[in-house]
């Protein structure tokens, strides 16, 4: 049993190496014992099959799997078939989002915000589906004003999310200052934070870079700093995101999830340094 809820991420891997590594990353950490694992869902629905396939066979590996969605360019009757498929396959668990749309491609659609969506859900599906949305603890960077930002959370949570997961970050402080905020707002859900393992640093500065999400200047200097030495990289790495961890543990962070990067060797080194994983 881990003493906080753990869960990890992947993405529908677009090769049938791709699937068969997959498989032995989900047995790997699935012997941490996992609440579930996620798999997200290409921009406009390009992975749909894709995603769908994933999160069957992870499912038929005996473990709980949530696909996450996205509204954006979307109509209500494609969702609706998408969801009445996950039901038939007796998915509860969605990870509901707005997504982004490939650039260039029309933004037209019956859904505008991941709001939208999560009220189509739980009135077409009841109650009892678990749907996970996003937070942004650094704010998202489509919204300018951080106030605005808390009451668009807000407003998915009151359309009946059952929890968050966040975005990736690297500063705890905005973590527990978003949490404060909007519970604040009445938004009292558990605000899972997602953790981003240093898999490869220049790939994730250049994500921070796009999505707003500050990596602590001394940080990115001694990454920098070691070049091609990984074997500092990795260890540094590891000691900063496990720091992370602990101050979000003894924070009182409901539970952890892992983007894995469809990887399990330096998430599994992070959960046994935290003592997280029935392994462990
Ligand atoms: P929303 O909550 O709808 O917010 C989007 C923007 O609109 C924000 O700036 C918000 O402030 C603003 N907004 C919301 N409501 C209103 C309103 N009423 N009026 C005006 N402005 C408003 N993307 C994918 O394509 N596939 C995935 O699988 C995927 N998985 C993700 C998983 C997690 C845990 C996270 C954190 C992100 C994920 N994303 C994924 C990225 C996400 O789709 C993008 O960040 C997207 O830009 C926003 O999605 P959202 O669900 O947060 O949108």
């Amino acid at each position: 049993m881990n003493p906080i809820p753990i869960s990890f991420e992947f993405f529908p891997p677009n090769t049938p190496v791709g699937d068969e590594k997959l498989k032995t990353v989900v047995q790997d950490l699935g012997a941490l014992a996992p609440e579930f694992f996620s798999v997200t869902y290409g921009a406009g629905g390009s992975t749909r099959e894709k995603t769908l396939a994933t999160v069957a066979a992870i499912a038929r590996s005996g473990h709980e799997a949530a696909p996450h969605l996205s509204c954006i360019g979307a109509s209500r009757e494609g969702i609706a078939e998408i969801l009445g498929t996950y039901r038939a396959q007796q998915i509860r668990r969605v990870v509901a989002l707005r997504g982004d749309l490939p650039s260039g491609t029309a933004t037209s659609g019956e859904f505008r915000y991941a709001a939208d969506l999560v009220r189509f859900i739980r009135e077409t599906q009841g109650a009892d589906w678990r749907i996970e949305v996003a937070a942004y603890p650094e704010y998202h960077p489509g919204e300018r004003y951080a106030a605005r930002d808390l009451e668009h959370y807000a407003q998915k949570v009151h359309a009946g999310a059952s929890a968050a997961i966040t975005q990736f970050f690297y500063n705890p402080d905005a973590y527990f200052h978003f949490v404060e905020a909007t519970r604040r707002l009445g938004a009292d859900v558990p605000v899972v934070p997602g953790i981003m393992p240093f898999h490869n640093f220049a790939k994730i500065a250049q994500f921070a870079q796009r999505d707003g999400i500050e990596i602590p200047r001394w940080v990115a200097l001694k990454m920098e700093g070691y070049m091609d030495d990984a074997a500092s990289v990795r260890a540094f790495g590891l000691d900063v995101v496990a720091g992370l961890c602990e101050r979000l543990i003894a924070g009182g962070a409901p539970g952890l999830h892992f983007y894995t990067m469809n990887q399990s060797a330096l998430t599994l080194e992070l959960c046994r340094r935290l003592g997280l994983g029935a392994a462990a």
